[in-house]
């Protein structure tokens, strides 16, 4: 009874995951799909206008550069959900143990659950190339998406930043190691004559 549970939340996170990044990623032509994958999913279907408006606060909102376009937002998407004497609230009894959730099927509501949920893990990735810049990160160091091209584009900045930082500091350390080393050379020869001495 748990684990069935547990697959609802589940399933229902990562349909609300998966939209909550096409929005954000979607560019300007993809439109039609956007209305084809979610038209029957949310109700009632936002206007165009509204649509191209909550795009662009998801994106600013996901960038994090400033607080108050996290409270612009789930403001004005939880006035727009309850509009109309909507009804934001279900009573879920398609699952035991009956419970009370969000109505997900607004999508301005989903827009902004979503959006309390998951912004810890919202992150734009570094890479200038990256066609889906917006995903969520599992680390909170994490600079750029999971895209193969993305981790070798950061393991290369990586490596080009380390070494402007600590290239001349390496070089340095690393000839001090040669003498220590011709050192433990010298002390080695001398055991082994030690050795060679012994009957
Ligand atoms: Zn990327």
């Amino acid at each position: 009874m748990h684990s069935s549970t547990k697959t609802g939340g589940k399933g229902l996170g990562a349909s609300l995951r998966e939209m909550l990044l096409d929005l954000a990623n979607l560019p300007d032509e993809g439109w039609p799909q956007f209305h084809r994958r979610y038209l029957g999913v949310y109700i009632p279907w936002p206007s165009n206008e509204d649509l191209v408006n909550w795009r662009l606060w998801l994106r600013q909102v996901w960038k994090g550069e400033d607080d108050r376009d996290v409270r612009f937002a789930l403001a004005a998407w939880t006035r727009e959900a309850t509009r109309h004497d909507r009804q934001s609230w279900v009573f879920d009894a398609s699952r035991t143990p009956y419970a009370v959730r969000p109505n997900y099927k607004i999508l301005a509501l989903s827009l902004a659950v979503g959006t309390s949920e998951l912004l810890s893990k919202m992150a734009v990735c570094q890479n200038p190339g990256c066609p889906q810049p917006y995903f969520l990160r599992s680390r909170k160091t994490q600079r750029f998406c999971d895209r193969p091209a993305c981790s070798t584009y950061g393991q290369r900045e990586h490596k080009k930043n380390w070494w402007k930082e600590h290239g001349k500091e390496w070089k340095e350390k690393r000839e001090g190691g040669k003498k220590t080393r011709g050192k433990h050379g010298k002390i080695k020869k001398a055991s082994r004559g030690v050795l060679a001495e012994r009957p």
